[in-house]
């Protein structure tokens, strides 16, 4: 077995009294997606924030690639995490052009292969010098992905990133975006509220409800034995 690319272990949040995230542990191997699964409120973006480094746990552990990045002593910034992050509102940088946007996080020396490569990767080489707002909404993910994967993250963080594009792209832009991950080998966390979304992508899921992982496994073993009513409920409303 290799090494896991990132473990978090027993995290637990609480704010103000009320415990959001409740002894939550989980691993993301490499070149594989894990989805975060769950209905909206269970925690799932509060556990993404606080493997970004962006919220601090109340306890628990996050290892990155065995390293440890976050415990009760020391707690790197999100800038030392070598972590990737793609949300609903990605925004690119409106005054960059598209080879700024994924330039944008890279060393000057390797930066002109490297975003040549991805821009092709996304299919989006004959825009190198649109600016943003010249962009369609799924034209705009698919530079926000190559920005995101540029600097080679060991592990990427995705919060709902197509929750906002429109039903006739959305599918597309998930193969599409599964594709890239996959060619590149990147993990992946990726966190969603749509059972259908997590079936299509993920390699392993973790469904989280009220704070808690509930059942975890291959997303057809959960989709064909859920643990209890609540789950198979949840995933009843597959679409
Ligand atoms: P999800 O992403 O699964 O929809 P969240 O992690 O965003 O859930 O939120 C989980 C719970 O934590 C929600 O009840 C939310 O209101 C609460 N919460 C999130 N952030 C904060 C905060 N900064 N202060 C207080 N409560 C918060
Ligand atoms: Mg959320």
């Amino acid at each position: 077995m290799p090494a896991p690319r990132l473990e978090i272990s027993h995290i637990v949040k609480d704010f103000g009294g009320r415990r959001v995230v409740d002894d939550v542990s989980l691993t993301v191997m490499p070149g594989q997606v894990t989805c975060l699964l769950g209905p909206s409120g269970c925690g799932k973006s509060t556990t993404l924030r606080i493997i970004a480094g962006v919220e601090k746990q109340s306890s628990g552990t996050i290892l990155v690639d065995g390293k440890m990045v976050c415990d009760g002593d020391v707690s790197l910034p999100p800038e030392e995490r070598h972590i990737g992050l793609m949300f609903q509102d990605f925004a690119l940088f409106p005054h960059l052009t598209v080879g700024q946007n994924v330039a944008f996080g890279l060393q000057s020396r390797k930066a002109t292969d490297r975003v040549h490569a991805l821009l092709a990767k996304v299919g989006m080489s004959a825009h190198i010098n649109d600016y943003p707002h010249q962009l369609s909404g799924g034209e705009q993910q698919r530079i926000a992905l190559a920005r995101a994967l540029a600097p080679r993250p060991r592990i990427m963080l995705m919060d709902e990133p197509f929750s906002g594009l429109d039903d006739r792209l959305r599918d597309d832009i998930r193969d599409e975006t599964l594709e890239v991950l996959k060619s590149e080998g990147t993990a992946v966390l990726l966190v969603t509220h749509e059972p259908g979304e997590a079936m299509r992508m993920a390699d392993e899921i973790a469904l989280m409800r009220n704070g808690k992982i509930v059942q975890r496994g291959a997303p057809y073993n959960i989709y064909n034995t859920p643990k209890d009513k609540a789950a198979a409920a949840f995933f009843s409303d597959i679409n």
